[in-house]
């Protein structure tokens, strides 16, 4: 059942062949013999999923019907625990279901249950979760990348066809690529953060993971599109991906940015992503060098606006109105300090103070005024880029996924390692990781990033590469 694509799930319920409840009680079977050894999941909901996949049985529709799905424990679902895998929210229950998940449900989907993360989607690494770290299926002493690394793990294992997640600065393209499956960030403004828990506004956006750019065309047809709700949403008609797939990229024009290839991309990597584009070029495509000269602002112009945004949209966590609240306060103030110095990991508090002190009277107009202009010359550096080329191809990563503790307790480390995925967060625009390879047994990711809104020619060029390869197909050991 779990080699299945999502195309083939669907036509095979929709034949007669099984019914959502079979395909559910396979992957909660997947879940029971792997899940814990993963630590993927935060919070499973085995009950809720059968009894929803037997009600669809009883009336099938929607375009994903049966299909079983498992969701970040960013997004807020009603009735079930969204904890952010934070000590904070570990006894939130959402009242009300984020617009991604209200709409993956109209489709049909059966959620199996919360992804394990990052605190608040901070970090590269699973590490800085309330729950402990989530473990690579490819090799258990190394990390799935982050911050959604349970959705990135739950995929590769085989535990879900699909997950979604958040990319901020790249987690869903980074655990992608550590994890060896296909992960798809949209256009800021393409898919609604109504009740995904924010952590960095202005650059949040949610997406999805699959084993394949066609799985991922379907999961993200049925995610994206405008919301009332969300005033960042862009009114615009979302197209069925999944049409879009003709899997011919000739002609097309792929630039390599010199900057993304220099120093510091270790050399098996860099092996690996020649020669996927290699197979570009096989495929039709036309291969040009560009520069983005803006490159290597990003990782310290990132650093500036994620965490003053942070430090404003975690303001609310209080102890007050929800979340957690410490014992027995002696006045208000305690109630506040205690109740945020227990309820949030060492890695939120150092962004909150990284970012009140930018954002402080003393240092606004040298740090986060700065890096707002730096950031529009990043975004600049893309539209420059796309004046000459139609899409955009590099590595993820400078290297396959770090062993667990290795940059644990060096948080500028674990920043620098971002240096790659950054620039399209800070612009806006769209990115994928797509397996390209593996060096020493650990996956490697091809980043692709095409124009604002140009998921569809995206998609196809991955599609483009996966019908010529086989990189995505593969399972990690122990987990066939
Ligand atoms: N690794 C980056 C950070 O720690 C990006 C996280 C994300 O995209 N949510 O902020």
């Amino acid at each position: 059942m779990h080699e299945r694509s999502i195309a083939e799930l669907i036509a095979a319920r929709a034949a007669g062949e099984f019914s959502a409840a079979d395909i559910t009680a396979a992957y909660l079977d997947r879940i029971d013999a792997h899940a814990d050894t993963l630590n993927a999941l935060i919070t499973r909901t085995d009950a809720a999923a059968r009894e929803r996949a037997a009600a669809l049985d009883a009336r099938a529709d929607g375009a994903l019907a049966g299909l079983p799905i498992i969701h970040k424990d960013i997004f807020c679902t009603k009735g079930v625990k969204t904890s952010c895998a934070s000590r904070m929210l570990d006894n939130f229950i959402a009242p009300y279901n984020a617009t991604v998940v209200e709409r993956l449900h109209a489709a049909g989907t059966v959620t199996l249950g919360k992804a394990n993360m990052d605190e608040f989607a901070m970090g590269s690494s699973n590490e800085n979760s309330f729950y402990g770290a989530v473990k690579n299926p490819w090799n258990l002493d190394f990390v799935p990348g982050g911050s959604s690394g349970g959705s990135a793990a739950a995929v590769a294992a085989g535990l879900a066809p699909a997950a979604t997640g958040t990319d901020t600065g790249g987690s869903i393209r980074q655990p992608a690529a550590f994890c060896g499956v296909t992960g798809i960030k949209p256009t800021y403004g393409r898919v609604s953060r109504y009740g995904m828990i924010a952590f960095a506004s202005s650059l949040d956006q949610g997406g999805c993971f699959a084993r394949s750019a066609e799985d991922c065309a379907h999961v993200l047809t049925a995610m994206a599109g405008f919301d009332e709700r969300d005033s960042t949403s862009v009114e615009r008609d979302v197209p069925d991906y999944a049409s879009q797939l003709t899997g011919d990229i000739s002609g097309l024009t792929i630039g390599l940015p010199r900057e993304y290839f220099a120093e510091g991309l270790e050399a098996g990597s860099r092996e690996v992503i020649d020669a996927a584009i290699d197979q570009m070029k096989a495929l039709g495509a036309n291969v040009v060098e560009i520069d983005m000269p803006h490159t290597d602002l990003a990782v310290s112009t990132y650093y500036v606006i994620a965490p003053a945004e942070a430090s404003s949209n975690l303001a609310r966590f209080d102890g007050v109105r929800y979340g957690y609240r410490c014992a027995d306060p002696v006045d208000l103030d305690d109630l506040y300090t205690r109740s945020r110095a227990e309820g949030f990991g060492p890695e939120v508090q150092r962004r909150i103070m990284m970012g009140a002190y930018v954002l402080s009277a003393g240092y606004y107009d040298a740090y986060y005024l700065k890096a707002q202009k730096t950031r529009r010359l990043i975004a600049g550096d893309f539209h420059d880029a796309f004046a000459k080329v139609d899409l955009i191809a590099a590595p993820v990563t400078q290297a396959p996924a770090f062993p667990i503790g290795e940059k644990a307790d060096d948080p500028v480390a674990m920043y620098l390692n971002d240096v790659y995925t950054l620039p399209a967060s800070l612009a806006g625009v769209p990115g994928m990781s797509v397996p390209a390879g593996f060096v020493d047994g650990l996956p490697v990711g091809l980043q692709l990033i095409a124009p604002w809104f140009e998921e569809g020619r995206l998609l196809n060029a991955a599609h483009s590469y996966q019908q010529a390869t086989d990189w995505h197909t593969r399972r990690p050991p122990g987990f066939e």
